[in-house]
């Protein structure tokens, strides 16, 4: 039987891997009854590789059959690979298995469509309900929402799951029209609200009746894949930024295209994983969640694609140099967060610090701040940088300080857009 197992798994965790949004960050359930698991505190099972992707949770799908056939997916239909299906007994045991092994802190399960939305959806509570109910599991549990789903399996999936998350799949309409014809937008949308909305709920109800159950604690994620079709950036942030405002999404994930594909609709075999292109994105969303930019100061009709060669907080000071210098010793935090080389931390305690002080450059060396960086955007008691540079100049002094392996990578990628 375990041969058998271990046979699906192999083909289930292999077909997982292109699924990005599994960080299992803001969760705080507790472990109660001395049950299984424990996702108390900070990010009790995000573990990242070095690409960014996450580990520490059994991420695997329930089935690779799917009735349909997304262009960009390895689980398409017309895709001629090995299927396999778990029983959601077998899942379960795997993950109650994993767990007591140490191997894991929670279980990312996503899934292909067999038969329809609901069949399948039905089939994810199942398991989520066994954990928690059957096996008194309080580790993670993230799981996929499948778009069309009834918003009544989405109310169970979210009283057993700490994070849902339906995929977007494309950032627009044309691509999935495109790539996914038989797929529908609100089919993905419509679930979505519905979380968003028992999420609303849920919370007042919380405030009234405190022994309300939890629904998602943390939250709904998204993910939509980049490069398959030809979005600039700027219709990709617009995306994000719309459903960020929408559907209150904790995060939206970026995965950048493999080519999976020999289809004429889709970039060659031979391109390149836009890992640049992907990085940029994470970025910029980055910079509209805890900066304080709006999606249009970063990308725009003018500007429609992110610099690879430079973060885009970089990029857009150099587009605003009129904004610059900033005072450290007198503008306002909103301000001085904008600064290349001053991150949210170095920001708080820059504003914090002033309150004692006049700041000098040492006391910013000292807060953290990246001075190589800043110094060209900013006036600090006695210090301001007197050359007057363009902004070609301050980004090449800058980048050439420093080559990060994605700006060797971004020479490639800039042939590719
Ligand atoms: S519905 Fe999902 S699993 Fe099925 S082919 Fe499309 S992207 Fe792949």
């Amino acid at each position: 039987m375990w041969d058998k197992i271990r046979e699906k798994l192999a083909i289930l965790a292999d077909a997982a891997k292109y699924d990005v949004s599994c960080a299992s960050s803001g969760s705080n359930r507790t472990n109660k009854n001395k049950g299984l698991g424990d996702s108390t505190g900070m990010g009790i099972c995000h573990t990242f590789t070095e690409d960014g992707r996450c580990v520490a949770l059994l991420k695997i799908l329930l089935t690779n059959f799917c009735i349909y056939d997304c262009a960009y997916c390895t689980s398409r239909k017309s895709n001629d690979i090995k299927r396999a299906a778990f029983t959601v007994e077998e899942v379960v045991e795997l993950t109650i298995n994993f767990y007591r092994r140490n191997y894991i802190e929670g279980l990312f399960l996503s899934s292909g469509i067999f038969k329809n939305s609901d069949y399948t959806m039905e089939r994810l509570v199942r398991i989520a309900k066994k954990l928690r109910l059957e096996h008194n599991f309080n580790g993670y549990i993230h799981l996929k929402g499948i778009p069309g789903a009834s918003d009544e399996l989405m109310k169970e999936a979210g009283l057993y799951a700490d994070r849902l998350s339906v995929n977007i799949e494309l950032p627009t309409n044309e691509g999935l029209q495109l790539l996914a014809p038989d797929k529908n937008r609100e089919d993905m949308l419509n679930p979505m609200k519905y979380v968003k909305d028992t999420i609303i709920e849920n919370r007042e109800e919380k405030k009234i009746f405190k022994k309300t159950p939890r629904f998602t604690p943390a939250g709904q994620s998204t993910q939509m894949v980049i490069g398959a079709t030809k979005e600039t950036d700027w219709q990709i942030v617009q995306t994000a930024n719309y459903l960020y405002k929408n559907y209150s999404l904790k995060r939206v994930y970026y995965s950048g295209y493999i080519p999976i594909s020999n289809d004429s609709r889709l970039p060659a075999l031979t391109t390149q994983v836009p890992v640049v292109r992907e990085n940029r994105l994470y970025q910029a969303d980055w910079l509209m969640r805890f900066y304080g930019f709006q999606a249009n100061e970063i990308v725009n009709t003018q500007h429609p694609y992110l610099a690879l060669d430079m973060d885009p907080k970089l990029a857009w000071a150099l587009r605003n140099l009129d904004q610059f210098p900033v005072d450290i010793n007198k503008a306002d935090y909103s301000l001085i967060v904008r600064i290349p080389g001053i991150g949210v931390q170095s920001a708080k305690k820059i504003v914090a610090a002033r309150k004692y002080q006049r700041l000098q450059l040492d006391h910013l060396k000292k807060i953290g701040v990246v001075i190589s960086r800043a110094r060209y955007f900013i006036v600090c008691d006695q210090f301001f940088e007197k050359k007057e540079y363009s902004p070609e100049k301050i980004k090449h002094i800058i980048l050439t300080g420093k080559q990060t392996k994605f700006q060797k990578l971004a020479i490639t990628q800039y042939s590719l857009f």
